[in-house]
């Protein structure tokens, strides 16, 4: 990103944090993914359990590989090769009941609501209650406006390109735009829209100066 870009994350950011506070949850600003990373892994208390839930943003900064080397820690992994269908099921079920869980979000809006679109809905329904702590990394090119255009962005933008990524058999994957599909495949089923939480700074966004995820 260019200096402009990065100035207009950093503002937008510092206003999202404020928002967020108003709506009983916590915001942190890292300028890289880097920075991110050790933000996140200095809040994992010794002893918890963490479940890994999907995001792009903390897979490609390289966290999970970070986060099997802290001492005393239990990553519950549903992404890990070699699983049944059946096995993923469980993992994502025993996640429900973590210390921490760590994901990405499809949007947020400036005004610090936080946007999700699932196909089985274990990350959205773990945002919203189960896991004691809730830490969301979020790359500034999630940020929309408002919940339009935040909707917007989550089903034309990042439902297609994710289904594209996971190589599911859905009309996005091969013309590019979502059709609404009938398909058992399909990935867009539970919308979650969090605008606040009564467990005061249960979740906490880290947003991150730079493009990451979809
Ligand atoms: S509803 Fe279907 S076509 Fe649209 S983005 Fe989701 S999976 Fe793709």
């Amino acid at each position: 990103m260019d200096i402009n870009q990065i100035r207009w994350g950093e503002t937008a950011a510092k206003k999202i944090i404020k928002n967020l506070e108003k709506r009983r949850m916590a915001g942190s600003y890292a300028p890289t993914a880097a920075q991110a990373k050790d933000e996140i892994l200095s809040m994992i208390p010794k002893g918890s359990i963490v479940y890994r839930c999907g995001s792009m943003t903390a897979s490609n900064m390289g966290l999970w590989e970070d986060m099997a080397r802290l001492p005393g820690i239990e990553i519950i992994d549903p992404y890990i090769t070699g699983i049944t269908p059946e096995e993923g099921l469980e993992l994502r079920r025993k996640g429900m009941t973590s210390d921490v869980m760590i994901a990405g979000s499809n949007a947020i809006t400036l005004d610090g609501k936080l946007v999700n679109l699932d196909g089985m809905g274990n990350r959205v329904s773990a945002m919203a209650f189960g896991p004691r702590k809730v830490i969301l990394v979020v790359g500034v090119n999630k940020i929309a406006a408002d919940l339009e255009s935040a909707i917007a962005r989550v089903k034309h933008y990042a439902a297609p390109v994710n289904a594209a990524r996971i190589g599911v058999d859905t009309p996005c994957v091969k013309t590019g735009l979502c059709a609404d599909c009938g398909s058992p495949q399909r990935i867009c089923n539970m919308w979650s829209i969090i605008e606040g939480h009564m467990i005061k700074d249960r979740i906490h966004v880290i947003l991150v100066g730079d493009t990451l995820g979809y």
